[in-house]
């Protein structure tokens, strides 16, 4: 930031009017006549995510910026085309088939494994293209162009800079050959091998050399020179850096970097700040040659709103939605009647809706409980008691319920940020001009929202509510990620100081298990395992549970019940029928010896249910494991063929299912009662509560079920899956002996018609299409060999039935694809290896696909594993 402050030509006073919850520091001033803001990433941190984050709050706190300069530092690639020095600066531009900035990284692991398209190579704006063009062609002319003259003119206006942002020297310019490593780790060259130096020609001036081309921009250091080198001669990488990514996407944006090293091992610090001043000199030669009309009129005052039509109002307010919003609501089990008004009484839940009261809890209510205790529930009927009362609006209520077994939007907190802000603009309309917000980028849709656009407008939209309070209610705390939540409870605990003097609250309640302890600075607490209202809510279950069941020793026989659940009503309510079962065997002797034999805590429970009979064992393990393993949950449909398909005459003679009824039931016995199917608008198969899925992963379930297993868990889970998947495609290729037709193209009609043909008579070929390699490939993790897999895969078939359900023409495999390109791009770096272990792979640079070679589709497509290995 120093170097491109002190390019400024005037610095104006800080306006210190930004957003709130804007925390960058911005420079005001101008440049060559343009109004400039600068804002620097926080120090210590970097990388494309962190420039994004910066970037938005920038983008919020002033609206009207017309276009971007990413001014910094980078790893330059020297090649005998491209001489490129130290201090030289490098300008992101783009050439036929070569984007201006490229992504290098690991994309973000999205819902069920895939991998977000990373790389998306936005253009620079025509404006700034344009700029840069025409420096160029003044620099044939002129040669050296300004950057010299602005940096000397610097360092007469603050002295106190030459020392540190001089040119450091030619003699310190020194580019080793690339197979030559840095000699002592942590140190100067100084003890490296000077023959080991690449002769170059001496330049006639120290002055710096601009260069346009493309720039590889991501979250990892590149310190090697023949990474540096594989990518610079595959893609015409100039330079490396770590920030442009984060802007180019979203931000007419152009990225500018001085080069402080060459991204190999002898990299180290000595040139970076005289290459931020050169790419700061160049910023400010290409402001020179912009035009004023492009300026706002004066500097943004920040605003908040913009234009933005009321359509495209709507079309953001129903992305917000998605499909499986209201799904875990529906599925939690409604409350047994009588039970959990206890909690309307309860003194604190009476001082969470006081008013008078705010400010010793600042609206923040912790319902807390074991495991199966019944939170859920108390949530759920809570919830609709508290709409009911609310008739008259005087309070918006707006919930959400975490569900681990869910897709990514049901345990993530942007799905949170999403559900509540859906929920909240449909029930005060008038709150929807916060969508008119300028931090939403044009185009945003439903896989586009961040955590920070949507913090920002949560709260935008909360301030904005004039007469109303909100009541938030939030579920199953503990289902999401730990750090996800520390960061929401902190963003929603800022609220309750930000409200103490105004009319309209935020009051949320939150429920979770005891562990992770995540504290509240204020705040009420009730812990259920406490509460007599629990105890007795049990009692009354239980009362009503064992009505019909008569006779003198019942009352004892429900106080032992009481005493052995700990308060978990889940072990209640599993337990109940067991009881009765036994009851109308054997009557009372039969359920009282039963109640002996049934263990207490729910993991003992969950160990009896399991084993208690031997029926059907292969489809119990085999249907848990696909529960556990599946790489994103099952329909019903998809779940019962992948049971059946563990054995090829099972799945031969299997009678495709009538309907969801005779499916459930079918999960339900395979379960041994413990799988259920979610209620949602499109079912999916999952466990009845998280503490099934805790019991057979985190405690050992699955260990002592398959007591015989010889490697991890995972990794014969995988295999078996994988096996699985194998049966299934290998009948589907049965069913066609007379071979296949010819694909119509993937975006016409008849592949739309014949995809739904295809899925609704094989309902889990879309599944094995997508996952079937990569189980294996998790599968030959670390233990279980896949060669013989390997040596026997169809490719062909596959490549088939994928291009099938490919909708995107240009995706689809051609049919001499090679297995290698496949793992590339996919990232499968386990059978990577192995293969490449055994010579399978060799001509990693030939061309076969979409993106050319297998190295070159691992490099577009940010395959992390995959390059590791190259
Ligand atoms: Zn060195």
């Amino acid at each position: 930031m120093a170097a491109a402050r002190a390019m400024m030509d005037e610095i104006h006073e800080d306006c210190g009017r930004t957003s709130h919850g804007d925390t960058n520091t911005y420079t005001l001033g101008t440049i060559m006549g343009h109004n400039c803001v600068i804002a620097c990433l926080p120090g210590g941190v970097y990388g494309t995510t962190s420039t994004t984050a910066v970037a938005n709050s920038m983008r919020f706190s002033f609206p009207s910026i017309q276009f971007w300069l990413m001014v910094g530092i980078g790893g330059g690639a020297p090649t005998d085309r491209n001489d490129i020095r130290l201090g030289d600066v490098v300008v992101s531009r783009p050439s036929p088939g070569r984007g201006a900035v490229i992504q290098y990284d690991y994309g973000k692991l999205m819902s069920g494994g895939r991998f977000e398209q990373t790389g998306t190579l936005n253009k620079p704006p025509p404006l700034l293209l344009t700029a840069s063009a025409k420096l160029e062609a003044e620099y044939r002319v002129r040669k050296d162009g300004q950057i010299p003259t602005f940096i000397a003119e610097m360092l007469r206006q603050y002295p106190d800079m030459k020392a540190k942002y001089s040119h450091p020297g030619v003699e310190h310019d020194i580019l080793f050959h690339p197979s030559y490593d840095h000699f002592d780790p942590g140190l100067t060259c100084r003890n490296c091998d000077k023959t080991q130096v690449k002769p170059r020609a001496t330049r006639p001036s120290t002055n710096p050399i601009v260069h346009y081309g493309t720039i590889a921009s991501g979250n990892q250091v590149i310190k090697d020179a023949k990474t540096r080198d594989k990518f610079s001669r595959e893609l015409g990488i100039l330079c490396f850096e770590m920030e442009a990514a984060g802007l180019m996407d979203n931000f007419p944006s152009i990225a500018i970097r001085g080069i402080c090293d060459y991204a190999d091992s002898h990299k180290s610090k000595q040139w970076q700040e005289y290459a931020a001043v050169s790419a700061a000199a160049y910023a400010k030669e290409l402001l020179s040659v912009i035009p004023h009309r492009y300026q706002a009129k004066e500097v943004d005052s920040p605003r908040i709103w913009s234009e933005k039509t009321p359509t495209s109002r709507k079309e953001l307010l129903e992305s917000l939605e998605f499909d499986e919003i209201y799904s875990r609501h529906a599925s939690i089990k409604t409350a047994h009647t009588q039970t959990c008004k206890w909690l309307f009484d309860n003194l604190k839940y009476q001082n969470w809706l006081n008013f008078n009261k705010y400010s010793e809890h600042h609206g923040f209510l912790w319902i807390k409980g074991k495991p199966g205790a019944g939170k859920s529930t108390i949530m759920k009927y809570t919830l609709e008691n508290a709409r009911k009362a609310m008739k008259n609006k005087e309070k918006v209520i707006i919930s959400f319920f975490f569900n681990a077994r869910g897709e990514y939007l049901e345990n993530s907190t942007i799905g949170m940020y999403r559900s509540l802000l859906f929920q909240l603009l449909l029930a005060v309309p008038d709150l929807q001009v916060t969508l008119n917000s300028n931090s939403i980028a044009k185009g945003t849709h439903g896989s586009d929202w961040s955590i920070e656009i949507l913090q920002n407008l949560f709260l935008q939209a909360i301030k904005q509510l004039t007469d109303q309070s909100v009541m938030c209610f939030i579920d199953a705390l503990d289902e999401c990620d730990e750090d996800e939540i520390r960061n929401m409870v902190d963003f929603l605990s800022s609220f309750g100081d930000m409200s103490d003097h105004r009319v309209s609250r935020l009051y949320i309640c939150f429920s979770s298990r005891h562990y992770p302890h995540i504290s509240l600075e204020t705040g009420l607490e009730i812990i259920l395992d406490d509460e007599d209202g629990h105890s007795e809510d049990l009692a009354k279950y239980l009362n009503s549970k064992l009505s019909s069941i008569k006779g003198k020793k019942i009352e004892e026989v429900k106080a032992e019940v009481l005493g052995k659940s700990s308060g978990i009503f889940l072990w209640v309510v599993l337990v109940v029928p067991i009881l009765r079962k036994a009851y109308d065997h054997g009557r009372m002797a039969a359920l009282r010896q039963k109640l002996r034999e049934i263990p207490s805590g729910l993991n003992d429970l969950f160990k009896d249910i399991l084993t208690r009979d031997r029926d059907n064992l292969e489809d119990l393990f085999v249907c848990l494991q696909w529960i556990l393993y599946s790489k994103r949950p099952l329909t019903p449909f998809e779940l019962f063929f992948a049971i059946q398909s563990r054995d090829v005459r099972e799945l031969s003679s299997a009678e495709p299912p009538e309907d969801t009824e005779s499916v459930r039931r079918f999960i339900l016995s395979s379960s041994k009662g413990l799988a259920e199917l979610s209620k949602s608008r499109r079912p999916n198969a999952q466990f009845i509560h998280e503490s099934v899925r805790d019991y057979l992963l985190r405690d050992g379930g699955m260990q002592s079920l398959l007591v015989d297993l010889q490697v991890g868990l995972a990794h014969s889970s995988h295999d078996l899956l994988r096996h699985c998947c194998d049966n299934y495609m290998a009948m589907v290729v049965q069913s066609h002996p007379a071979g296949w037709p010819n694909l119509p193209d993937a975006k016409s009609h008849e592949a739309a018609v014949l995809r739904k043909e295809i899925s609704e008579k094989f309902p889990l070929l879309p599944y094995v299409v997508e996952f079937l390699i990569k189980h294996a490939d998790d599968a030959e993790g670390e233990g279980i060999q896949q060669d013989s897999w390997v040596d026997g895969f169809p490719l062909k078939s596959w490549i088939y039935l994928h291009n099938i359900f490919e909708k995107h023409q240009v995706r689809r495999y051609k049919d001499s694809a090679r297995l290698v390109y496949i793992l590339a791009e996919n990232d499968l770096a386990n059978l990577m290896k192995a293969g490449m272990q055994r010579g399978l792979y060799t001509n990693l640079n030939s061309s076969g696909g979409r993106y050319g070679s297998p190295i070159r589709v691992a490099f577009l497509r940010g395959s992390k594993g995959v390059l590791e290995i190259l």
